[in-house]
């Protein structure tokens, strides 16, 4: 599906729990010239096959690159189908060049890229943004002409993304908020069009304060393990299954209150510096 001037969108429902409203692979470019993917989905069969199906569909291009936005199986598990398919060069971070490696058995073809680097295709610019956070490894890529904002898993469409730094992931969303966009385009999730594309990575960020803000509160009230602070906050008839979702969501805020010197712990024993 045609996103915008040079974006192409291979969305599938890959039925993951952790991936509603499905997964998205990007081809960018002009398909009667040259063409960059990012991403090359799960290893399962089906996901690269329809890949390699939108390729075709686009009529086959030139490959310029496959862009990487993180590590993450679902993200790289189709690589060595679509390296061997295209022998395109990858394109990622720094931290994954052995890995990538490995996985296409070629070093000659992986590219570590740098913040803020430029990869043109068809004459136009995609620009590497270094985003870590949901992983240390995270690349957004923002294509100016477009003003469309690729967020990999950092900013997903329909639901909020796991962190595991919230301190970086937080310095990364305003960071990539200082690049002008009206869409985003996540892996996971709806694509975010116009009007409510050029918000849907600030109100994440407002989610992630106000929870914050919350977490304070009953730190104030005299809360302080992990589990009391769940209950106070969320729902209280939260699915079970739920439960230790948000126990790790709790805990990676208040890592963030402890390096930011707000608060201290010992024995697992949360408290507000005062
Ligand atoms: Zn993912």
């Amino acid at each position: 599906m045609k996103i915008s001037e040079h974006v192409y969108n291979m969305h599938i429902d890959d039925g993951h729990i952790a991936h509603p409203g499905g997964s998205n692979n990007f081809f960018v470019g002009d398909p009667d010239k040259e063409m960059i993917l990012i991403d090359t989905g799960d290893y399962e069969k089906e996901w690269i096959n329809q890949i390699l199906d939108y390729y075709d569909h686009l009529g086959k291009p030139k490959l310029k690159a496959i862009l990487i936005t993180h590590g993450h199986y679902d993200h790289i598990g189709g690589l060595d189908r679509i390296y061997e398919a295209t022998k395109a060069p990858v394109m990622a971070h720094p931290l994954l060049a052995d890995k990538l490696s490995k996985i296409i058995g070629n070093r000659e073809s992986i590219i570590s890229l740098q913040d803020e680097e430029l990869i043109s295709v068809s004459g136009i610019d995609l620009k590497a943004l270094f985003t870590p956070g949901h992983k240390e490894d995270h690349i957004c890529y923002y294509l100016e002409s477009d003003l469309v904002m690729f967020t990999g898993d950092s900013v997903l469409g329909s639901s909020s993304t796991s962190v595991k730094n919230l301190s970086e992931y937080m310095k990364s969303l305003d960071y990539v908020l200082k690049f002008k966009h009206d869409i985003v385009c996540p892996a996971h999730g709806p694509v975010a069009m116009p009007p409510k594309g050029s918000d849907l990575i600030n109100s994440q960020k407002m989610h992630r304060i106000k929870r914050e803000t919350q977490i304070l509160d009953s730190l104030e009230k005299g809360l302080t393990e992990i589990n009391d602070i769940v209950n106070d906050i969320y729902p209280r008839h939260l699915t079970e299954g739920l439960k230790p979702i948000a126990s790790h969501n709790v805990r990676t805020h208040l890592i963030k209150l402890l390096d930011d010197g707000v608060i201290q712990m010992k024995d697992e024993i949360f408290n507000l510096i005062r």
